[in-house]
């Protein structure tokens, strides 16, 4: 596991989730590796709430390409870890990335939604 506040390969200054990575901004973290780390939602939507994002700044999921594919598998590998270990793996949980402003997307820094301890409806309003 590398130094959590090492820099980005690429960074926007005003991205608060650049911040956070850079250790400028406080939160509370739950993994971090060479590629990704991965925060407890400042404003919980369900019992567990996490958010993974890439130490990169990717916008969104629109940006990403075939070349991201081990960085995706490291986020999914990662979801999956944590869903284990804070207990919301058997009764099962969502993992979403939101796209844009129709997707609901507020922070444009590319980030997946760990979310479990709780039933979720279908289809998301
Ligand atoms: P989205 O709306 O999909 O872009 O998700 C952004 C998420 O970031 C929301 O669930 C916010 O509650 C969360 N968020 C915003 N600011 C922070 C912060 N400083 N630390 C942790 N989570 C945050
Ligand atoms: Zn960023």
């Amino acid at each position: 596991m590398s130094d959590p506040t090492s820099a980005p390969r690429k960074r926007d200054p005003e991205c608060l989730f650049c911040r956070i990575v850079a250790g400028e901004l406080p939160a509370t973290t739950v993994h971090s590796d060479d590629e990704l780390i991965a925060i407890r939602d400042i404003a919980p939507r369900s019992p567990t709430h996490i958010l993974i994002l890439p130490r990169e700044h990717i916008v969104s999921a629109a940006d990403l390409t075939e070349e991201d594919g081990p960085l995706l598998g490291n986020v999914f590998a990662t979801a999956v870890a944590l869903a284990r270990s804070e207990g919301i793996a058997d009764r099962g949980y969502r993992i979403v990335t939101n796209v844009g402003q129709w997707g609901g997307q507020t922070v444009d820094h590319l980030h997946f939604h760990l979310m479990g301890g709780r039933s979720f409806t279908w289809p998301p309003g």
